[in-house]
């Protein structure tokens, strides 16, 4: 097994995508049009498992990375599904995310000025409605790409944030719904590396904040993105604007 397939047994209710006995049945992925549920998509999809994908429309400032989930999906054959929670918007607050005229920061993740990309409470809401999407489908799990790098940054993408919230998903109906985020101890270089070995099409996907017919080159993410490819050792098939 190599690093990127290193897996690590969380609390209970957050079991690994491909050793959880109970991870066995059909999966609802979150797919954000990104690296990490992209790959997610992958690897559940390689493992033989019937997948369907939901993407929410949070309000966020463009639509590339909707439009890199819908190409995803088309590429892969799974059904795809779009909840619009635009309404929600006047709840979110302002940041970066959410509000065009709020500037997205350059520069890395670890830079302070990223919080401003921070939308409280997202995770909650989004894991929420995936939740009762993923049972009305009739899924056994619910998958979402968090991964180890995020937690500096997002408070709920930290693990315990994740344990707390399976074990209230578990409850959600009388056949419990598992939630897998078999990428939490991974980071992203490991993520794109088991990406290239799947032969994800890196290229359908969007990470850039800002939007835009490019990648940035400049924003967090992006800066993230072109590390991880880097770091991997993986060709980076990304044209960005700077
Ligand atoms: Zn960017």
């Amino acid at each position: 097994m190599s690093a990127a397939e290193t897996q690590t047994n969380g609390a209970p209710g957050t079991v690994p995508a491909d050793t959880a006995p109970g991870a066995r049945g059909k999966a609802l992925v979150v797919l954000s049009g990104g690296l990490d549920s992209t790959v997610l998509l992958a690897k559940l999809l390689d493992a033989g498992r019937e997948c369907h994908a939901l993407s929410v429309h949070y309000g966020q400032r463009h639509f590339r990375e909707l439009d890199a989930a819908r190409a995803v999906c088309t590429h892969y054959g799974v059904p795809h599904q779009i909840a619009d929670l635009r309404a929600l918007l006047p709840l979110w607050g302002a940041n970066s995310l959410t509000t065009p005229a709020q500037a997205v920061p350059d520069g890395h993740y670890t830079d302070a000025s990223m919080k401003a990309t921070v939308v409280p409470g997202r995770n909650l809401v989004l894991l929420s409605v995936a939740t009762a999407a993923a049972l009305a489908a009739g899924c056994a799990t619910l998958a979402y790409g968090a991964h180890g790098g995020d937690h500096a940054i997002y408070p709920d993408c930290r693990p315990e944030f994740a344990d707390a919230l399976a074990a209230a998903i578990a409850l959600a109906d009388w056949k419990p719904l598992v939630l897998e985020r078999p990428f939490i101890h991974l980071d992203k270089a490991g993520i794109v590396r088991l990406g290239s070995k799947l032969g994800v099409p890196f290229g359908l996907t969007w990470s850039c904040y800002k939007g835009g017919d490019l990648h940035c080159g400049r924003c967090a993410t992006c800066t993230e993105r072109r590390e991880a490819f880097r770091l991997a050792g993986v060709p980076d098939p990304t044209c960005y604007a700077d």
